[in-house]
């Protein structure tokens, strides 16, 4: 391999860099960002950078030692591969760059809503500073998603002394993201932190006003000197269309981030690309451990998932396996989830729910799934390594919150 082009500059294209060099690759290295920004951190942006206190979340990298050229504020716009294992071209806005082995890494970008209002998101440092500069004492602003991105806005916004609305679709906050049930313990630190919330409220467009909402009878709108939308996020595949890729909601790959073609039925996997990786935000990625594939919009995944990717693409037989970490910063708590717990048998609570520090466990028969932990940072990292071995540990131990997180 002669020729690597790596697409996509946030943390999964620098590690995927990274990875590539560590492993003994010695051939050309290129990596196209859309961003102007050398890769940064964006976890930091909806906290410290939203609250003032940071305001450089530049990836420490040495991009000499790295021998990586950096096209920095360009943009892939299609993608032509050759023959399976023949590499191809990436046409982007810099000119033609053919490879034979490709990183795709271009994340995701924020979802909007309709109406010709403005609508803040938050994905780039430009972003995050811009909206800074708008969380002044008394402004009104309301966040539409009580996500997680919908909670740290809050968060800071509140702290700042704005007046803040946070609007709902669901029942309860984080119900995507947890379920409902666990969702509605973090109802009250809105009100505790004085942020209105209103679920189960749609919202239909956002206009020079502010929301106008889809069905509330009593006030059909909200209105905001800043609207901020925080409903998801999509894969930014749109420089992949024709490109015969497999695609789905992200890239299709297999547990090593093998690509494949899209097979003779539309839909189905085809002949696989082993010099073609898809990894981080962009990637739905096959899951032994979840017997289906994930597309993990977080950090560790970015972190950590590109060096599987890396050994892929230089021929060693490599799988990713790990159970999904992430972890938020809301409303004076730290909020850490590890594993998956779609399709748990049962929830086993850790302490009191309505107090500052506890956790969630799901387990299927006495199999540990997954943890939700409040300020329980140890509960976590116990809990961790217990998912990761798919440990059984002991319910009555794990109800009680003074008795350390073991594998039975
Ligand atoms: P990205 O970081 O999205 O990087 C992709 C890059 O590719 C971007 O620079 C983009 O401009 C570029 N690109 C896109 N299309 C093209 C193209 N066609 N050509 C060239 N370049 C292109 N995770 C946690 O676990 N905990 C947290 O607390 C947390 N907080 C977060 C807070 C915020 C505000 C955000 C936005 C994310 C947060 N995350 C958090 C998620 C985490 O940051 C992401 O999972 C991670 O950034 C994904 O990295 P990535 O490299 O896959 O994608």
């Amino acid at each position: 391999m002669e020729r690597v082009v790596v697409v996509g500059g946030g943390l999964a294209g620098v590690r995927a860099v990274e990875a590539l060099r560590k492993k003994g690759y010695e051939g050309a290295l290129t990596l196209v960002s859309a961003e102007r920004h050398r890769p940064y951190d964006r976890p930091p942006l909806s906290k410290a950078v939203l609250a003032g206190d940071s305001d450089d979340t530049t990836v420490d990298a040495d991009w000499d030692a790295l021998r990586c050229e950096l096209l920095l504020g360009e943009r892939a716009t299609a993608l032509r591969p050759d023959g399976p294992g023949r590499g191809g071209v990436v046409a982007t806005t810099a000119g033609d760059l053919p490879f034979d082995g490709l990183v795709i890494a271009t994340g995701a970008t924020p979802i909007t809503l309709p109406g010709d209002g403005r609508q803040h998101v938050v994905r780039t440092i430009e972003d995050a500073r811009e909206l800074r500069g708008l969380l002044t004492e008394g402004a009104r602003v309301a966040i539409v998603g009580a996500g997680w991105i919908g909670a740290e806005v809050a968060t800071t916004a509140a702290k700042k002394g704005c007046a803040v609305t946070v609007v709902e679709a669901a029942d309860t906050p984080l119900a995507n993201a947890l379920g409902p049930e666990a969702g509605a313990l973090t109802a009250p630190w809105y009100a505790e932190a004085g942020v209105e919330l209103r679920t189960g409220v749609k919202v239909a467009e956002v206009d020079g006003r502010g929301l106008v909402l889809a069905a509330d009878g009593a006030a059909g709108r909200i209105d905001a000197d800043a609207v901020v939308v925080g409903v998801g996020v999509r894969p930014d595949l749109g420089w992949l269309a024709g490109s015969g890729l497999l695609l789905e909601r992200g890239v299709v790959t297999d547990a090593s981030f093998r690509t494949c073609h899209e097979g003779a039925e539309p839909g189905t996997p085809g002949e696989p690309r082993p010099d073609i990786v898809a990894v981080g935000d962009c990637a739905a990625w096959w899951s032994d451990r979840y017997g289906r594939r994930l597309l993990v919009e977080h950090w560790d995944t970015a972190l950590n998932a590109p060096e599987v990717a890396a050994a892929t693409l230089l021929g060693e037989d490599a799988g990713y396996d790990a159970a999904p970490y992430f972890w938020s910063e809301q409303f004076g708590r730290m909020v850490q989830y590890a594993g998956n717990h779609a399709a748990s048998e049962r929830m086993i609570r850790r302490g009191d729910t309505g107090g500052r520090k506890w956790a969630l466990a799901w387990l299927t028969g006495d199999r540990l799934d997954a943890i939700l932990t409040v300020d329980r940072p140890r509960d976590l990292v116990q809990a961790r390594r217990a998912i990761a071995a798919g440990a059984s540990v002991d319910p009555d131990a794990l109800a009680d919150p003074d008795v350390p997180v073991r594998q039975a």
